[in-house]
């Protein structure tokens, strides 16, 4: 049964791996009445132990090696309440009962709220014992486990982990028992459980034990021809990619379970997914890959909070922003637009560094330990190559799998990689918050035997930072990209060149993480959504149609908005929605003197989006409809696309989005007689 793991174990012995504890857990659970009881048997560490348990469960009995022992409930801290025991000196395993009622599963919960909330719930549509909630406790801060799940017959449960067997006994009135075995040292067990249609496919390996993949799925979504096949095979695809790309896959088990909350999580062996998210159809092509990567970055290798929580931006960088690679350079472009775009967004005061990155609890950190983390991988490839940086992955894999890193880790398995010091790349990135405003102010040239000299004056910020730069140099007949670093507030570079170029632009690419100038910044619907002090102007005259406008305006703004006529649309001191039928927008803009409508958007879906940037005034966002019924249809997902510049919906369905490019402004060259 450790065939898989023994490989790990003798290239890498470590004393630290084997000495987690094991935790027994023998749990049943009752979803339509919410009982759970449960038997736990472990090794405690110290003899004066102390464990957590939610409020909802009492512990009925204690024994240590088979006589019993006194338990006490000690102090308590929100539904949590730690309990108390103190072994006999020469005893050795600890034996614990307990149970009660858990809360109900409440469904107008929200993500967010499902995040920070960690209690228990259950109920007959689905049940979550999250690894924070107080349902087991804990021997230590990792720990092996072994657990035996029994249900009623009609339900499905399972935890991460080898599932070392399953048995269904008797009929609608029997049970299901599964029982799961997890011998890597894990930081918590979460249980999941629901009225499920399992499916299964096994994925052999040339190497390793084959994976058995399986879909968790609620009846209704288990109907839809072809999606759990659909999973099955793209789990499959992912991590015989991830395989290849880091290393084996440490585990024989990943399911796809669908969650009657609109959760996204990942973790060892499995993602617990909204079922409606299951069933949009981008989640296979991001999101699934996404988590099925966190097997190896977060639940593979552990993140050292303390210091930071490196994970989402590597596990962003290698499957979000891997993926857009592979579709298009522009769309890696896009991503990478998306990134500062947001950065951009948020204020200076709420900048925070890597380092200080935990969770994504609000989208200033959002727009750091996502966007800038893997922004700094991106970086990273540009700096050490990336056959280097290729082995620099596999090498962290290989010693820290198993183990709490942080981005010391990384750092230094990619100066092992590189066999070049990262210190200063490292420190920067991480310790530091928010990112240099560095530009081009001047660039000169002169005629030389071999063509031109070019210098350029690059200015930054003090204290400055040493930036690996792509610099564009524009030709009358071609454009040509050359890397050039610096380090100072104030430099000048020089570059050799075959001809006498006409203009140069700095990173046009955006391939470096810093802080976009305003006319870079194409104006995205947050503007709208945050404004202070925003407009409305009505290009139609129905009723039913101003009405729509009215609806939709106060569900974009988060204050009320001032009128004014078609007209006057770029004299707006603030941010103004122009709103209308096709045809009255299609005057409005025109009469207004503003860019037409976009080709790209033109005839497509019932209602289109789009934002345009006035030249010396407030940006217009426009909202173009068939008709009030599809314009009213937008007021529930509009506010969703704050990221986006433009969109196209059928209905209430989006169809497509984006972000209009970002010009980067060309400088000149200045040529010396
Ligand atoms: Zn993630």
């Amino acid at each position: 049964m450790l065939a898989v793991l023994l490989p790990i174990l003798f290239l890498f012995p470590s004393a630290a791996r084997a000495e987690a504890p094991t935790l027994e857990l023998a749990v049943e659970l009752d979803p339509a009445t919410r009982r759970l009881a449960v038997r736990a048997d472990l090794s405690p560490a110290s003899r004066d132990f102390r464990f957590e348990l939610h409020e909802a469960l009492e512990v009925t009995a204690a024994t240590a090696d088979g006589k019993p022992v006194a338990v006490r409930p000690a102090e308590r801290r929100g539904f949590i309440r730690t309990w108390q025991v103190a072994l006999p000196p020469a005893a050795e395993r600890l034996h614990l009962e307990y149970a009660g009622t858990l809360p109900a599963l409440d469904r107008t919960l929200d993500h967010r709220d499902v995040v920070q909330g960690l209690s228990p719930v259950a109920s007959a549509e689905g049940s979550f014992l999250p690894s924070g909630g107080g349902w087991y406790p804990r021997p230590a801060a990792l720990f092996a486990y072994n657990v035996t799940l029994t249900m009623p017959g009609n339900q499905r449960a399972l935890v991460a982990g080898r599932l070392k067997s399953e048995e269904l006994a008797g009929h609608g009135s029997g049970h299901y028992r599964a029982r799961f075995e997890f011998a890597q040292p894990a930081d918590g067990i979460d249980l999941m459980a629901g009225p499920w249609v399992v499916r299964e496919k096994m994925m052999p390996r040339a190497s390793a034990e084959p994976v058995r993949l399986r879909t968790y799925f609620f009846r209704d979504l288990d109907a839809i021809p072809g999606l759990a096949e659909g999973y099955l095979d793209d789990s499959q695809r992912y991590l015989e990619r991830y395989g290849k790309e880091i290393g084996t896959y440490p585990f024989t088990e990943f399911s796809v379970v669908a969650s009657p909350l609109p959760t996204g999580f990942g973790m060892p062996t499995l993602t617990y997914l909204g079922a409606d998210v299951l069933k949009l159809p981008f989640i296979r092509a991001t999101s699934l890959g996404h988590e099925v990567l966190h097997n190896w970055w977060g639940n593979g290798v552990y993140v050292d909070f303390a210091q930071g929580n490196w994970s989402e931006g590597l596990t962003t960088f290698m499957a979000d922003y891997a993926y857009k690679e592979s579709e298009s350079a522009e769309a890696a472009g896009a991503m990478r637009l998306g990134w500062l775009r947001d950065f951009a967004a948020v204020p200076a005061g709420d900048h925070q560094s890597l380092a200080d990155f935990r969770s994504r609890t609000h989208g200033a950190a959002a727009a750091v330990g996502y966007g800038k983390a893997a922004m700094l991988f991106v970086m990273l490839r540009d700096t050490i190559g990336e056959e280097a940086f290729r082995s620099g992955i596999r090498a962290f894999w290989q010693t820290q799998n198993f183990r709490t890193a942080s981005w010391s880790d990384l750092q230094a398995a990619f100066e092992r990689a590189s066999g070049r010091s990262l210190d200063a790349f490292f420190k920067q990135w991480i310790n530091r918050a928010g990112g240099p405003a560095v530009r081009i102010t001047a660039a000169d040239a002169r005629r030389t035997a071999e063509g031109a000299r070019l210098t350029l004056a690059v200015e930054q910020n003090a204290p400055a930072y040493a930036l690996h730069l792509p610099v564009q140099l524009v030709f009358p007949d071609r454009a040509e990209m050359r890397w050039i670093d610096v380090d100072k507030a104030r430099q000048a570079v020089t570059l050799d060149v075959v001809a006498m170029p006409t203009g140069v632009r700095l990173d046009p690419e955006l391939q470096v993480w810093r802080m976009l100038g305003q006319e870079q910044l194409p104006p995205i619907l947050r503007q709208w959504v945050i404004a202070r002090n925003p407009y409305l102007a009505q290009a139609s005259a129905a009723p039913d149609v101003r009405e729509a406008s009215v609806a939709l305006a106060q569900r974009l703004f988060e204050v009320s908005p001032h009128a004014i006529a078609p007209g006057e649309i770029t004299k707006g001191s603030g941010p103004v929605l122009l709103a209308g039928l096709h045809a009255d927008v299609d005057a409005a803009l025109e009469r207004a003197g503003l860019p037409p409508r976009p080709e790209r958007l033109a005839g497509r879906g019932s209602a289109q989006v789009w934002t345009v940037a006035v030249p010396a005034g407030a940006p217009v966002a426009v909202i173009s409809a068939r008709d009030a019924e599809s314009l009213r249809a937008l007021l529930r997902p509009l506010p969703h696309y704050g990221a986006q510049s433009w969109l196209v919906f059928e209905g209430a369905r989006l169809v497509e989005r984006g972000v209009w490019p970002a010009p980067t402004p060309l400088i000149p060259v200045r040529a010396a007689p």
